[in-house]
């Protein structure tokens, strides 16, 4: 394909010249030749008439001699170059141009007829039979006391109007070839503006096409060229970071859930095979089950990544009361939070405070904060849940005084599969795929998480929530 765009291009210009020249050739060619004749017979005419009305008239009026008249019109016609005659309506040679008449011997034009001449400005051929080649003549009256005594004839050889019409023809030629090298500029610039950067788009969407989605090149041009260049260089760095995102995202699934299966493996074969003794099977089935769980949960929370992800946008919103969801969610702590001895205090604005959400999607937020916050708490610690509000926002934070998360790690951890080494020690449950999806979520409400940490001081995770218009109609 790459090919022929540019030979076409080349024939096409090609055609272009072969069919200028051809025009020039054929219509311009005979259009010139007509124009030529037309303008001699025209300016011969003229002359004819002047002769007619002037030497030859005082001829005929015998007012100059006919050797006067011989002289003048010979000078003439070597000056317009062609033969001027004086002819009488009989067809008898008065005046030749060029000849002094020998009055003894008459010259006549055989078969002359001036009626041919009505109604044309000339006529061509061999005039009667008197010349031997083609000639263009011009024929004038020569009128006295309202009589034509005789004409005024000027011929001009058809060669001589060819050669003048070659000469101008030859100008055309000139500038048709000026005309084709300067379209050549216009092969230049498509050669350099469309056919170049093409070429580089071609061969990059073979190289896409070959799955090589690393594969860049440059189009510096700010037209539609340059824009098409520029996406698809977009998009095939798209296509290679979601690759290469794949590529991740299938590695760390098959590590996290090969390290359950293989302690499951190990502590079911040592069970069967009698290295762990039968006194001790329930303790390590209870490891096992630990496991499982854990095994439930990696799954659960790719299925519910998943279908963020697929039914990302479809999010049932309602106004709700978010200080009584926070309650609730608080409360499903309890528990947990009276074995770690970690206490839950509740800073929550007005007595209702409604947002505008999906509150399933947000309980789940909660949810995942929370369990991470109790999670890595120390032991005799508090977690603070606050609500504030700001503008038409509301602010949700989650913090707590646990183990912290180191700077570096901070804007990772909201990455699939994201664990802080400090945290790897203190919860071998973790997934890492919590905030993952808490982040997913609030992506698709148009709202922020934000995250302010210090290691081993604590963290504080702030969200951001449409308030309802509802909590003005309440405290009207
Ligand atoms: P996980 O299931 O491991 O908790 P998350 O996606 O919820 O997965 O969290 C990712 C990582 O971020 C955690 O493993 C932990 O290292 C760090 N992290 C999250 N919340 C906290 C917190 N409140 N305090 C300290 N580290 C945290």
């Amino acid at each position: 394909m790459r090919k022929t765009l540019y030979i076409k291009f080349i024939l096409a210009y090609v055609l272009f010249a072969i069919f200028g020249f051809i025009v020039v050739a054929t219509f311009v060619s005979s259009m010139t030749l007509d124009q030529c004749r037309q303008k001699k017979a025209n300016s011969l005419y003229k002359e004819a008439t002047t002769i007619a009305n002037s030497y030859a008239a005082d001829l005929y009026s015998s007012e100059v001699s006919l050797d006067s008249v011989t002289r003048q019109l010979t000078a003439l016609s070597s000056y317009i170059g062609a033969d001027i005659w004086i002819i009488n309506p009989s067809g008898r040679m008065v005046v030749e141009s060029g000849i002094t008449l020998d009055p003894s011997r008459e010259v006549y034009v055989d078969g002359f007829n001036p009626t041919e001449f009505a109604g044309h400005l000339y006529t061509e051929g061999t005039f009667f039979g008197f010349y031997k080649e083609e000639h263009l003549s011009v024929l004038a009256p020569i009128v006295t006391n309202y009589r034509t005594n005789g004409y005024v004839v000027i011929h001009v050889p058809e060669s001589t109007i060819s050669a003048e019409a070659a000469a101008q023809l030859n100008i055309s030629y000139l500038e048709l070839l000026i005309l084709l090298l300067l379209s050549l500029i216009i092969l230049i610039f498509f050669t350099e503006i469309v056919y170049i950067p093409l070429r580089k788009i071609t061969k990059a969407t073979e190289q896409y096409a070959a799955g090589n989605m690393h594969y860049r090149f440059s189009v510096d041009s700010e037209d539609e060229m340059g824009y098409l260049a520029a996406s698809l260089n977009y998009m095939a760095s798209e296509i290679a970071r979601q690759e290469d995102d794949q590529k991740k995202f299938i590695a760390n699934v098959s590590h996290d859930f090969r390290s359950p299966l293989t302690s499951i493996r190990g502590f079911l074969t040592a069970m069967l095979d009698g290295t762990i003794p039968t006194g001790m099977h329930e303790k390590y089935l209870r490891v096992v089950l630990n496991e499982t769980e854990r095994l439930t949960k990696l799954t659960n929370g790719l299925l519910t990544l998943n279908n963020l992800n697929m039914n990302g946008m479809l999010l049932q919103r309602t106004d709700f009361d978010i200080n009584d969801t926070i309650r609730s969610v608080a409360a499903s702590f309890e528990q947990t939070c009276r074995e770690k001895s970690v206490q839950i205090d509740l800073v929550l604005l007005g007595n209702v405070l409604y947002v505008n959400a999906d509150r399933d999607k947000i309980e789940q937020v909660l949810y995942n904060l929370v369990d991470n916050a109790v999670k890595f708490s120390h032991r005799d610690s508090a977690v603070k849940i606050e609500t504030s509000e700001r503008h038409s926002k509301v602010f949700v934070s989650v913090k707590d005084s646990g183990i912290g998360i180191p700077k570096d790690d901070q804007k990772l951890i909201f990455d699939r599969f994201y664990k802080t080494d400090l945290s790897r020690g203190k919860d071998k449950k973790g997934t890492g795929l919590g905030l993952s999806i808490v982040r997913e979520i609030l992506r698709a409400h148009d709202e922020n998480i934000n995250v302010i940490s210090t290691e081993g001081v604590g963290s504080e995770f702030i969200f951001s929530l449409k308030r309802s218009g509802l909590n003005d109609q309440l405290e009207d």
